[in-house]
């Protein structure tokens, strides 16, 4: 996916449909720092489902590079994410909810081990990590995470931080999660994502996504977490709230 360009134009080489969309892993519930997004577990059936994004609501803008563009680096493409993401719910949060929107506080990029990096709940941030801390209410991520999963493509930055911030919303609404609450959080990610009149999503890049998400899963330890759901499950909750918006994701 791509943030929409302000001035100048710019576009992104990213990609959402995936094959295999897998924002999986157990997440860290209450106050702990534990591994969050992380990849369903993989239980060697190939995974076929596809996503099908939504109908574009909107005129598509042409790109005039062709849709590719230069990297631009995922410190960039990080700080794009937070703003479309931010910039979602701040839009339709009174569509669903109410009371004000507040955002997240974005810590951002750690390195595991230095003193600079955060600790949640008394915990230590740890490495290939991204999560959302519940108790003091920011969002973080390894930078060798974001960094490894960015040589698959971009839509892995939107895709974390759009998950992590999930749980922020899961966090601030009375009620609002349920049970499956990481899978929950991948449906509230892929209706920010797709809901987003910030992003342009592109032809062509779903299958590097897909592939990117499923070999950087492997290497991550999120799956060490508790899951929630299976790669499948995973893929039809991203696909839900991408297809379906917010409302799809809330319990009924
Ligand atoms: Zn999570």
């Amino acid at each position: 996916m791509a943030r929409k360009p302000r001035v100048p134009y710019r576009s992104w080489p990213l990609a959402l449909t995936a094959s295999a969309v897998l924002l999986a892993g157990g997440c860290g519930g209450g106050g702990s720092a534990e591994g969050d997004l992380g990849k369903g577990t993989q239980d060697g059936s190939e995974t076929t489902e596809s996503f099908e994004p939504p109908e574009p609501t909107k005129a598509a803008v042409d790109p005039p590079h062709g849709g590719q563009t230069p990297d631009k680096g995922w410190e960039s493409e990080a700080e794009d994410a937070v703003a479309v993401v931010d910039n979602f719910w701040s839009a339709h949060w009174n569509d669903h909810f109410t009371g004000a929107y507040t955002s997240p506080t974005v810590f951002g990029t750690y390195i595991p081990g230095t003193a600079e990096a955060p600790s949640c709940g008394g915990e230590p941030a740890v490495p290939d990590n991204a999560f959302y801390c519940t108790t003091d209410d920011f969002i973080a991520w390894d930078a060798a995470l974001m960094s490894k999963g960015y040589e698959k493509g971009d839509a892995w930055i939107y895709l974390v931080i759009a998950h992590e911030w999930a749980h922020a919303v899961q966090n601030r609404v009375d009620g609002l999660a349920v049970e499956a609450a990481e899978l929950q959080a991948d449906c509230l990610a892929g209706a920010a994502l797709y809901g987003s009149a910030d992003l342009q999503f592109e032809d062509g890049d779903s299958d590097e996504l897909g592939a990117a998400l499923t070999e950087l899963a492997d290497d991550t330890p999120w799956t060490n977490s508790r899951d929630h759901g299976d790669a499948e499950q995973r893929i039809n909750a991203f696909s839900t709230g991408g297809s379906d918006g917010v409302a799809a994701c809330l319990p009924e």
